[in-house]
């Protein structure tokens, strides 16, 4: 039962309360062990198109798939969650900037070249994804500011055509 507070019921993620809880005692973590720390957040390209071509059943599904995907490709102690509609935010401790872009390009690429089948369609879907990351944390880290500078490089990502990840 807990758990379920926890979890979003669609795609068995952790929820965004979860995360906001997660990401400040991971702060918290890597300030006390001056450790690094990344934040990736991910928005679906043009989803409102696919609900609106497939239906929303089919939209779905596909935020189901993604998130399959997600889980797959990445390690246990990465924190995965929906962070909103058909946005997700993947917390990755321990790991510097560099790291973090391959990590995303993998996913990127991973989603871009899922066939993801409903009913009788293949549905295309391309993420974009951007990222911010402190390669030590001091103490002073403000999340806030942090969550909006992957926001900002998520937001240039969009504007820069799509399917692609930015580091802020
Ligand atoms: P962009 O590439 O700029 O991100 O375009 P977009 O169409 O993905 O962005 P927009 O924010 O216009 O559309 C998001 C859509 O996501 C609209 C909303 O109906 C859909 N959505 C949000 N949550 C869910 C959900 O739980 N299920 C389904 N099927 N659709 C959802
Ligand atoms: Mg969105
Ligand atoms: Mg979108």
């Amino acid at each position: 039962m807990r758990d379920l507070a926890y979890r979003d019921s669609l795609t068995g993620l952790f929820n965004h309360r979860y995360f906001k809880e997660i990401l400040s005692a991971e702060v918290e973590r890597a300030a006390r062990y001056r450790n690094p720390l990344s934040l990736i957040l991910i928005d679906i390209d043009f989803f409102k198109k696919v609900n609106d071509t497939f239906g929303h059943p089919a939209g779905d599904h596909v935020l189901r798939e993604v998130a399959g995907t997600f889980l797959k490709l990445l390690r246990n102690c990465d924190i995965v969650a929906r962070y909103g509609g058909e946005e997700f935010a993947i917390i990755l401790p321990e790991t510097k900037g560099k790291s973090a872009k391959v990590l995303a390009q993998r996913v990127r690429r991973g989603i871009e070249q899922l066939e993801i089948r409903f009913e009788n369609n293949t549905i295309p879907v391309t993420i974009s994804c951007g990222i911010s990351s402190c390669d030590f944390i001091t103490e002073s880290l403000d999340i806030e500011g942090f969550v909006k500078l992957s926001d900002q490089a998520l937001y240039k990502a969009k504007g820069s055509g799509r399917n692609r990840v930015e580091l802020s």
